[in-house]
């Protein structure tokens, strides 16, 4: 038999020859060990066809590793479509969806009977495959004289169980520690033993030295810890439509717990924390499944059944029949996966739901754009208090007047502040006041950010982490006045601090995260921190919520930034479980029309709005997008090669070019972020009402010369505009 075998590496599937003498029958979906280049590597047979006449030059998959297939049939049709969607091979996709796919292995190898290899008598038992040349190993599988067995290796525990009746007269103290281990039936140490018989350690040693006690092996239990809090009451709703918005987040999570009632239900997830905290109110029985489990953990739980899986993207392709699948928070940027197939998993979500016959259900606070149309339910948002501070009109940077008053009330009544800063560091830009120079990272083209530890400060690039001390006079003009504008975590913390000497401050950021537990407790203060901040528990006292430079969120660059914004500002009014605070929004644009959704309590008009204007201008979802990226350490080398691309690009779509709706090729352009770690990139982008037509100009497009390309289907930001 020819097996079809899918490997987690970017590649499509490899042909091999069934496991040599090996009785079982071989199935799509279960794993096999299979040589591969010098190793031996673990795939899943993806098909099984008869040999065909020519396939004896191929060579043997070497064993299965499971009973039952690891993969079902509809989960590999879904990596080949999902694969043909995303313009990458389907290993790729395997290998981004279930990174904990390949077990540590027990392999071993001997010769076959009757092999004449006097130089290796010593391989005529089985011996362990990792103590032998790989190259040797792969000559002698060549050569059709290498016998193999390989199986998962299960993680285990050493244990100390007694080994056999004394022989002798113990003393009665070790009399006692082996009676205290057999009733135990094992011990995790031999201290633990000697604690528990109430006896010194070295009796317990004793009795190893003896033989009467010892060390086994056993197969370690995984399971996930069980949930903290009380659980929810789930909240069914007869006949839901596919979307439901508005809510607090608990309320949204009975919905989503009656959504799941019936059971064989996937609920996805955005992120791990937001996961395991529903995990931990979700009505049991139901299981979490995330990145953030080890991979043994992972492989444990993969075959388990539980009615309900609280997953992450690494979820989709369990071995299930999903009936329901629901999608939380659909329009959070971290289902996109940021390397690799660049795959989206709300779209993966969907396709899964389509192959598998499963209703699919979008639940969160703010409807993504590419939802808004479906018919939908709205419960009540939570209640705002909104407060926009317009910088036209009041003086004070980075804290105005009024914001400095907001804060000083925090102390007074015993209360809480948070105050959110788009960047981190001491500002977003270092400018010379007078002739406007700017420090730029050697290896990005992007400004540094200002950081002030010490007396000068430093410049760091937030992107590849160049750093350099700030200049004392301007390199450009000799300039020894600086200005700082956008501001970052620790200029606003700092100002806090300044203006108000009484109030404890805390900073919150990737490169700073205080000690929140006396916020936690509910002692006075405020904390000053990136979005990063929305990922911890909010303060149990928080009654205000301040943005210092609101725009700092809305990028202007980026067709997503209002939705984005948008979806922020709801995100701050349902932060606390309970309390509604007042959200305080330093703003340049107090009409911008998220600022007056949130004071307005409406969450679907902005991406109603946002549909509109979408399908006026060609963006997705009218369209279907896909950037190409072209990099090289030569900038030229890089520019030509997109050149080239966008040449023979031009000349592919002919006629289309003028019927389309919408251009269809942009660029070539540099990148927003033109040089990034000291490669240049430059984009271009094509688009396309039917994804299909970007599937064929793509299939046709030569391989660039010299640079790299890199495909980002259905791009959703690009890197370095927002920081945590
Ligand atoms: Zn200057
Ligand atoms: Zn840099």
């Amino acid at each position: 038999m020819r097996l079809s075998v899918l490997l987690p590496l970017p590649l499509g599937p490899l042909s091999y020859l069934a496991p040599e003498g090996c009785a079982r029958a071989p199935a799509p979906g279960l794993r096999v060990a299979v040589p591969f280049r010098k190793g031996v590597r673990v795939g899943v047979v993806v098909g099984v066809e008869d040999a065909a006449e020519g396939d004896f030059a191929l060579r043997h998959a070497i064993g299965y590793l499971d009973e039952e297939p690891f993969l079902d049939e509809a989960g590999i049709a879904f990596l080949g479509r999902a694969a043909a969607h995303y313009f990458t091979p389907a290993g790729q996709l395997l290998a981004d969806l279930v990174p904990f796919l390949e077990p540590p292995l027990r392999h071993e190898v001997r010769l076959v009977d009757g092999a004449a290899r006097p130089d290796l008598t010593g391989l005529t038992l089985w011996r362990d495959a990792a103590e032998l040349d790989p190259a040797l190993l792969d000559e002698l599988r060549e050569g059709g004289v290498l016998e193999e067995r390989v199986r998962e290796q299960k993680p285990t525990r050493k244990t100390l169980v007694p080994l056999r009746e004394p022989t002798e007269k113990l003393t009665p103290k070790q009399q006692a520690a082996l009676e205290t281990l057999r009733a135990l039936g094992e011990a995790e140490s031999q201290t633990a033993l000697a604690a528990a018989a109430g006896v010194g350690p070295g009796v317990v040693r004793a009795l190893v030295e003896k033989g009467y006690a010892g060390w086994r092996e056993v197969e370690l239990e995984l399971a996930p810890p069980a949930p903290a809090g009380p659980a929810l009451e789930p909240l069914p709703v007869p006949e839901p439509p596919p979307r439901i918005n508005g809510g607090r987040w608990a309320e949204r999570l009975q919905l989503a717990a009656g959504l799941a009632s019936e059971g064989e239900t996937l609920v996805l997830f955005p992120e791990r924390y937001v996961l395991e905290r529903a995990y931990d109110r979700w009505p049991p029985p139901a299981l979490p499944f995330h990145g953030g489990q080890s991979p043994e953990l992972r492989r444990a739980l993969w075959r388990e059944k539980p009615p309900v899986v609280l997953g992450s993207y690494q979820a989709l392709l369990m071995p299930r029949r999903w009936r329901r699948i629901v999608v939380m928070d659909e329009g959070s940027d971290s289902y996109k996966l940021a390397s690799g197939s660049r795959a989206h998993a709300v779209h993966l979500a969907e396709l899964r739901a389509e192959l598998l016959g499963a209703e699919l259900y979008y639940l969160s606070l703010t409807p993504a754009v590419e939802v808004v149309e479906k018919p939908g339910l709205l419960v009540r948002p939570p209640r705002t208090r909104v407060l926009p501070i317009d910088l036209r009109r009041e003086r004070g940077w980075p804290l105005s007047g009024r914001a400095v008053e907001l804060l000083a009330q925090v102390p007074e009544k015993g209360r809480q502040a948070l105050v959110l800063v788009a960047r981190r560091g001491y500002s977003g830009r270092l400018f010379c006041k007078s002739c406007d120079w700017q420090p730029i990272c050697p290896n990005c083209d992007l400004p540094l950010r200002f950081h002030k530890p010490g007396r000068r400060g430093r410049l760091v690039c937030h992107q590849c982490g160049h750093s350099e001390p700030a200049p004392e006079v301007c390199p450009a003009c000799g300039g020894e006045v600086f200005g700082y504008s956008g501001p970052g975590v620790q200029w606003v913390a700092e100002e806090i601090q300044r203006r108000l000497p009484e109030l404890p401050v805390y900073q919150y950021s990737a490169e700073r995260k205080d000690d929140l537990t006396p916020l936690q407790r509910g002692e006075p203060g405020a904390v000053v921190g990136t979005t990063a901040l929305l990922r911890t528990p909010a303060p149990p006292e928080l009654a205000l919520i301040l943005l210092p430079y609101a725009e700092g969120f809305l990028p202007a660059s980026d067709f997503r930034a209002p939705e984005r914004y948008h979806r922020l500002l709801w995100q701050l009014a349902d932060l606390h479980p309970t309390r509604s605070p007042l959200i305080a929004l330093q703003t340049f644009e107090p009409d911008h029309p998220a600022v007056e959704a949130l004071i307005e309590g409406d969450v679907t008009g902005v991406p109603e709005t946002e549909l509109v204007l979408r399908r006026m201008l060609g963006y997705p979802p009218a369209v279907r997008m896909v950037v190409l990226e072209f990099s090289h350490r030569q900038e030229a080398t890089a520019r030509a090669a997109a050149m080239d691309a966008a040449e023979f690009l031009q000349k592919r779509l002919g006629d289309y070019l003028e019927t389309a709706p919408f251009a269809p090729l942009l660029g070539p352009a540099p990148a927003p972020v033109p040089r990034i770690r000291g490669r240049y990139v430059f984009h271009l982008i094509l688009r396309a009402p039917e994804p299909d037509l970007l599937r064929d100009w793509l299939s046709d497009l030569p391989p660039p010369k010299g640079a790299r390309l890199r495909l980002d289907p259905d791009p959703v930001g690009f890197v370095g505009l927002l920081e945590d």
